[in-house]
C-alpha cells in the first residue's frame, strides 16, 4: 500500500505471533491443532491474583487515570523485588511500568538509539528485539552462540563487535528461544568489556527469571560496576502465567527511567489500572504457584527431551531456563516425502503444521536458521502426543 510508511514496509510480522494466528485458523476449520509455538504459560493467572483484580474493581478507586510511569506503590516494591532477591540497588523512581516487556523494549530502544546507532544482540534473540530495534532507527548486529557452546555467544565475540557506534547490547537470560542461561561469571565477563565504554547500555531481559532449572539467576545490574549501565527488563507474564494482563517494567539510570517515562506519556499514558493492582498482588504475594509452574516446566523439559532424542536426526541442547527447546533439524534440509521437499527450517515448521498438526516456530526468526523451537508450556499429555507426530511425520521426509 502506497500511503504507507517505509517504517510500517519495512517492519517484519512477529513470526510468533502469525504462527499461533495460523494455528488458531487451522483450529478454526475443525483441524485439530497442538499449539506449541507460543510461548505462553497454559496455566490460570493464581487465584489470589485474580481475585485482587476483582477487589480493585469492587473498591471503585481504580477507574481514573494512573500515573504514567505506574502507581507507586507497585513501583515500590519492584524496587523491594529487585534489591531483594537480585541485588539491584534501585529506587521506585528508577521503575517505569509498561504494557508489557515488549512494550518497556519499545520505550527503551526509543530513548535510547538515533538513526544509525548499532545494538549488539546476542543471537539466537526473541524474535522482536531486531525489529523493535529497526523501528527505532538503530542497526542489530548479531553476535552468535551455536549449539556447541549452548547458544552462548561470548564476552570476546562481543568485545569483537563493538564499534564507535555502538549503544547498547541485548540479552535474554534465561534465553527465548534457546533456554540457554547465563551464570554470574558470564554475565561478569561480558561487564568487563561493557565497562571499557561508559557509553554502552545493556538491556538485561529477566523475563525468565522465575523459570530457571540452575537454582540461581544472575542480574548484569548486580554486577560490580554494573548499575548505571544496566536496564533490566522484567514483566509478569511468565513467571505468574499474566501473559493478557499485559504488565513488565524496567528498572535503570533515572535519566533512562525518565526518558522511558516521557516517551509512555506521550504514546501509552500509565498502563491499565486493575492489571496494575493484579501485579501489586503477584509481586508481593504467596510465589507457591510460581514455583509449582516452574516445577511443572523442569518435569516437562525431561519429557520433552527424552522425546527428542528419541527422534532420528534431530539435535538439541538441554535448557537451562525458559520453556523452550531449540533443536538442530538441518538434517532434514534437502529431503523429501515425494511431494515436498524441505528446503529449510520454514519450510519444515509448515511440514510440521501441515502434516502433525503441531505449531512450531521457524528458528530464521530468531537468527538460527539450522533450528526450530517448540515451547513446552502445554501439558504433558499434548507434548507426549506433538512430539509422537513429529516423529512419525519425520519419518516419511528421505
Ligand atoms: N522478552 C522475552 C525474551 C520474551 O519471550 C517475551 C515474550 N513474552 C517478552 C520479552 C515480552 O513479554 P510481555 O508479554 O511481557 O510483553
Ligand atoms: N514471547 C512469547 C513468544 O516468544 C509470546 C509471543 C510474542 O510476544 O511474540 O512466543
Amino acid at each position: 500500500m502506497d500511503m504507507l510508511s517505509n517504517r510500517i514496509n519495512s517492519l517484519s510480522e512477529s513470526a510468533t505471533l502469525a504462527m499461533a494466528q495460523k494455528a488458531r485458523d487451522y483450529k478454526a476449520k475443525g483441524i485439530d491443532i497442538i499449539s506449541l509455538s507460543l510461548g505462553e504459560p497454559d496455566f490460570k493467572t493464581p487465584k489470589h491474583i485474580q481475585e485482587a483484580a476483582k477487589e480493585a474493581i469492587d473498591s471503585g478507586l481504580y477507574f481514573a487515570y494512573p500515573p504514567v510511569p505506574g502507581y507507586q506503590d507497585l513501583r515500590e516494591k519492584i524496587a523491594e523485588k529487585l534489591q531483594k532477591d537480585n541485588h539491584i540497588d534501585v529506587k521506585a523512581e528508577n521503575v517505569v511500568v509498561s504494557a508489557g516487556a515488549k512494550h518497556t523494549l519499545a520505550n527503551i530502544f526509543m530513548a535510547l538509539l538515533d538513526p544509525g546507532d548499532e545494538v549488539i544482540v546476542f543471537s539466537p534473540y526473541w524474535v522482536s528485539y531486531a525489529e523493535i530495534i529497526k523501528l527505532a532507527e538503530g542497526t542489530p548486529v548479531f553476535i552468535e552462540g551455536t549449539i556447541e557452546n549452548d547458544f552462548k555467544a561470548s564476552a570476546a565475540q562481543l568485545e569483537a563487535a563493538i564499534t564507535d557506534k555502538t549503544k547498547a547490547v541485548i540479552y535474554s537470560s534465561p534465553c527465548n528461544p534457546t533456554g540457554a542461561v547465563f551464570s554470574r561469571e558470564e554475565l561478569g565477563a561480558i561487564g568487563e568489556v561493557v565497562k571499557k565504554h561508559p557509553n554502552i547500555m545493556v538491556v538485561a531481559d529477566e523475563i525468565y527469571e522465575h523459570i530457571n532449572f540452575t537454582g540461581a539467576h544472575a542480574s548484569m545490574a548486580a554486577i560490580p560496576g554494573m548499575l548505571e549501565q544496566t536496564v533490566t527488563v522484567n514483566g509478569f507474564a511468565k513467571g505468574y502465567a499474566m501473559t493478557g494482563w499485559r504488565v513488565g517494567y524496567m528498572a535503570g539510570p533515572l535519566w533512562l527511567a525518565k526518558a522511558c517515562q516521557k516517551m509512555q506519556g506521550q504514546v501509552t499514558s500509565g498502563i491499565c489500572s486493575i492489571a496494575q493492582r493484579a501485579a501489586v498482588t503477584a509481586i508481593s504475594g504467596d510465589m507457591a504457584p510460581t514455583k509449582e509452574m516452574a516445577a511443572a516446566y523442569l518435569r516437562r523439559r525431561e519429557l520433552v527431551k527424552g522425546l527428542i532424542d528419541e527422534i532420528p536426526g534431530v539435535k538439541a541442547n538441554l535448557p537451562q531456563g525458559a520453556f523452550y527447546i531449540f533443536p538442530d533439524i538441518s538434517d532434514y534440509f534437502g529431503k523429501s516425502d515425494g511431494e515436498v521437499t524441505i528446503n529449510n527450517a520454514s519450510d519444515l515448521c509448515l511440514y510440521i503444521l501441515d502434516h502433525a498438526h503441531v505449531s512450531t516456530v521457524t528458528g530464521e526468526a530468531f537468527g538460527e536458521p539450522n533450528c526450530i523451537r517448540i515451547s513446552f508450556a502445554a501439558s504433558d499429555e499434548d507434548l507426549k502426543e506433538a512430539l509422537r507426530r513429529i516423529k512419525e511425520v519425520l519419518a516419511k521426509l528421505n
